[in-house]
């Protein structure tokens, strides 16, 4: 056998991208010319990558300093060749980079595929494919790429069913080829016209000149052909130090879809230039969907950094705060130095200014997007709100700003989309709080008896169920001069709302129910921390509630759920006066009298949507009621049939 014969390796693709190839071709068929777009970013992205590699090791520069992106096209062959002088691949790195997906998170996203085209071409979109588009024209994908600072070359083969070759190869100098043989049907992509057309509408901001052959008609072969002379397709200027006026929409976005790795246009983006003790360019995007990895603490987070025109690095989630990390774009100082690391930039006192000054401009971009174009704002409140939520905490300085771009639901409105100020402009005479109710689903909030009180009384109550809702509220006190109060604390005193004659009423129940409350809070000993009647209930007989300056219950929860070890303050039951079940309480034996108050506790706790200790007791608590009620039941009917 052939020495270099056996060099030649086949290795099977990862799982993932077998799926992918399979979902990708199917799927982005109707939109296929950004297979062009995906790879131009990736000869960019290797320049690029070579430009910084270089500052820190000049000899991988050696042989030359001038980056390009070159085009071939050989109609004959059906084929298309993207070549770029960038960093390059060594073996190791081609079998990894493109025979596997390197994103954290990946088989989760697949798992999550519904196995319908159409809702998961929407999916994959939201993952990106990079690379692998090209199998959606290609029947034959070749890769010969050598890596800055080696010798050797190797090349790397698939046809996208499921395996690539590898083997060792030559190529004169460092930087890579990809060639795409066209499946019968696509010649179009290895025509001048069609190709340079979908550069100049994809590709046009990339900064490293894209060229190709200049072509003149050839009317004896009525066909454009390929001359020697050079041309530069794209204008081969970084986008984001250009004059805001001289790019265009289009330019953004496309721009917007390189530097994100996204499928999809983005909700809107703020560019602009810094001057003074800082220098620097921040073009700024907020995307229109959340990444499906959005919640992975490992996931590529934040923008690019240039410095001066050199990529730096991707992913620098130290130029913006943690609550911002769905943003994307560039920033390119005129300050730092070239050679900073990502443990420099978390600590330099100048990227910490660049960071406050890029949080100002987002907040900004967002407070325009709530103004002016509110059908936006929703979409990006949907997305990316929570994220956005957990700013409230985070960022004390501009805590009214991003208090002012929450949206909420609440008992006034469908849908998520009341913000505090329209919730001011609502209260009624002598209202002096913003009230809310946490749980841990919409609808449990919604339907909790606490609220009974506020609809009563015609008052708006905000509803949150989201995870960040509790920790954020612990630092947002009050807004506009009006405090935030959550309908569970106990003694709740709607002030001026309540009447006089509810006051006396109040004082009068307490009195009245002075012997019973007792008794139910002998009956249920530690399990509460005390009993009392409340007049917020109007349907329910008891609910549950804390003490006005404890840890709410839910909160209390979420942290036990969280594996936090914190003595639980045990809650207060308070108990509706008018409801039957309570009225009657009065009358009950000792033994009887532990059984109700025990299940009224239960109900309340399930009310609220948590959890009991022991569901075993209450549900045999129940049937003995029941049994109990039923045989009451009969006993009635019986006499009523001997009158
Ligand atoms: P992404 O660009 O989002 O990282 P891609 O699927 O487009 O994903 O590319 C996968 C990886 O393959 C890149 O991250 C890079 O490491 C490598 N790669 C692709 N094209 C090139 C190239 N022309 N030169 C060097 N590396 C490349
Ligand atoms: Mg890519």
């Amino acid at each position: 056998m052939n020495a270099d014969k056996a060099m030649k390796e086949t290795r099977g693709f990862q799982a993932e991208v077998k799926q992918l190839l399979h979902l990708m071709v199917h799927s982005l068929y109707s939109n296929k010319e950004i297979f062009l777009r995906e790879l131009v970013s990736n000869a960019s992205d290797a320049c690029d990558k070579l430009r910084f590699e270089a500052i820190g090791k000049p000899e991988l520069l050696a042989e030359g300093a001038d980056f390009e992106i070159r085009i071939a096209l050989d109609a004959a062959a059906r084929s298309i060749t993207i070549s770029d002088n960038g960093i390059g691949m060594s073996r190791e790195e081609a079998i990894e980079h493109l025979g596997t997906i390197a994103k954290s998170g990946t088989r989760e996203f697949f798992s999550a595929l519904t196995g319908d085209q159409q809702k998961d071409a929407q999916l994959i979109g939201q993952f990106g494919v990079g690379f692998y588009s090209a199998f959606i024209v290609a029947e034959r994908l070749s890769v010969l790429t050598r890596r800055a600072g080696s010798d050797s070359a190797v090349r790397w083969e698939s046809d996208g069913s499921g395996e690539f070759t590898i083997e060792p190869a030559a190529r004169p100098a460092r930087g890579t080829d990809v060639t795409l043989t066209l499946k019968p049907g696509e010649e179009e992509f290895a025509t001048g016209i069609r190709v340079r057309t979908i550069l100049r509408k994809y590709s046009d901001h990339i900064a490293t000149p894209i060229r190709m052959k200049k072509e003149v008609w050839d009317k004896d072969r009525a066909a454009e052909v390929a001359t020697d002379e050079d041309e530069t397709v794209n204008q081969a200027s970084a986008l984001w130090a250009r004059p805001k006026g001289e790019v265009t929409d289009e330019q953004y976005r496309e721009f917007y879809k390189h530097v994100a790795h996204d499928f999809t246009d983005p909700l809107a983006w703020t560019h602009n230039r810094v001057e003074g003790r800082q220098e620097y360019i921040q073009l700024l995007y907020l995307p229109a969907r959340a990444p499906f990895d959005l919640w992975d603490r490992k996931a590529r987070h934040g923008v690019k950094l240039y410095v001066r025109r050199v990529f730096i690095m991707d992913d620098a989630g130290a130029l913006l705060p943690g609550y911002l990390r769905f943003v994307r774009g560039i920033i390119d100082s005129g300050n730092l130095p070239l050679n900073v690391s990502r443990e420099i930039l978390q600590e330099s006192r100048d990227v910490k200014s660049i960071r406050e000054g890029a949080a100002r401009r987002v907040l900004a971009l967002l407070e325009d997007l709530a103004e002016n174009r509110k059908d936006d704002y929703a979409k990006f409140w949907t997305e990316f709100g929570q994220v956005l939520k957990e700013g409230v905490g985070e960022d004390a300085e501009n805590r009214e700003r991003i208090a002012k771009l929450l949206r909420f639901s609440s008992t006034a409105a469908e849908g998520a989309g009341v913000s505090l100020s329209e919730y001011l402009g609502r209260v009624k005479e002598g209202q002096k709080a913003i009230y809310y109710a946490v749980a841990d689903s919409l609808d449990a909030a919604r339907n909790s008896p606490h609220l009974e009180i506020f609809r009563k009384k015609g008052l708006e109550v905000l509803l949150l169920a989201d995870r960040v809702d509790e920790w954020m509220l612990s630092f947002l006190h009050e807004f506009d001069g009006k405090p935030l109060v959550s309908v569970a604390k106990g003694d709740l005193d709607l002030g001026e709302l309540a009447d006089a004659a509810e006051k006396e009423a109040r004082e009068k129940v307490a009195e009245e129910f002075k012997d019973l409350v007792a008794r139910v809070k002998a009956a249920l000993g530690d399990a509460v921390s005390d009993v009392r009647v409340t007049l917020r209930l109007t349907d329910s007989p008891a609910c549950i509630v804390v003490e006005s300056d404890a840890m709410s219950r839910h909160l209390q929860r979420m942290l036990k759920g969280a594996g936090q070890n914190l003595s639980e303050a045990k809650p207060i039951l308070e108990l509706n006066p008018q409801h039957p079940l309570v009225t009657r309480l009065k009358e009950e034996s000792a033994a009887g009298l532990t059984d109700w108050a025990q299940l009224l506790l239960e109900q309340a706790t399930l009310a609220e949507g948590a959890p009991l200790e022991d569901p075993a007791a209450f549900v045999r608590r129940v049937n003995r009621m029941l049994e109990l009620a039923s045989k009451n039941v009969l006993r009635i009917k019986d006499a009523e049939r001997q009158d």
